[in-house]
């Protein structure tokens, strides 16, 4: 999942940061309103964790004038604003989840796996695709019983393919899901990525078809290779 971070203390927003990135999320961090105002319109993202005190546009401000746009995307709000009057102001904006500062990184985490899980496939927080099973928050896959070991990029690979299952994915939108600003996937690293997919998939009667000049679809396949008869 691809997670955008508005946060302008620093030390809060590097445990931030690591915390999500080590739940094998993609985080982009801004330190301002106006920048995740900017980044909101340009970016697709599975959800926000906004502090309300930014420089430049309040957090309110941007939180007011992402749900006049009509986005539903999931907003947790971290704030050292206490009170109810304003958590109670936060939530009528249209916040989902409010959790005030200081929290312990294991609460945020948990309210970080609810609300991918609320929005996640339209509350679905799993997937199945033929023998193929995803359980999305959890970032577990399944053949039948049996786990997929995956890397967190593998995952994030199968996760975005497997949300457009019977649409093709663009490369473009592949780099998209699995990257944050920090990172840079060339796309040699997209195809060794796809290509250990591929070889993890075998047997699952499921596999990565790759659609020339356009990207790739998830889908139901013959199984090959093992037994040519
Ligand atoms: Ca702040």
């Amino acid at each position: 999942m691809r997670i955008l971070l508005a946060e302008d203390d620093p030390s809060i927003a590097e445990g931030i940061c690591a915390s999500l990135r080590h739940g094998g999320h993609a985080v982009d961090h801004v330190a301002s309103g106006s920048l995740a105002d900017a980044a909101l319109r340009d970016h697709e993202y599975d959800l926000l964790v906004l502090d309300l005190g930014l420089p430049a546009l309040d957090g309110s401000e941007v939180l007011r004038r992402l749900r006049g746009r009509g986005t539903v995307l999931p907003v947790l709000v971290v704030t050292a604003r206490d009170g109810l009057p304003e958590r109670i102001r936060v939530l009528d904006l249209g916040a989902d989840d409010y959790l005030v500062k200081p929290f312990a990184l294991a609460e945020f985490e948990a309210r970080v796996r609810a609300l991918l899980r609320r929005a996640s496939s339209q509350g679905k927080p799993e997937l199945q695709l033929g023998r193929l099973r995803l359980d999305l928050p959890g970032h577990r896959a399944w053949i039948d019983q049996t786990p997929l070991e995956l890397t967190a990029r593998e995952f994030g690979l199968l996760e975005a393919l497997a949300l457009r299952a019977d649409r093709v994915t663009s490369r473009a939108q592949l780099i998209e899901a699995l990257c944050d600003w920090d990172q840079e996937l060339t796309d040699n690293g997209l195809d060794i990525a796809i290509h250990r997919l591929r070889r993890k998939l075998q047997g699952s009667g499921t596999g990565v078809r790759t659609i020339r000049g356009l990207g790739y679809l998830l889908e139901e396949a013959e199984e090959s290779g093992s037994d040519p008869a």
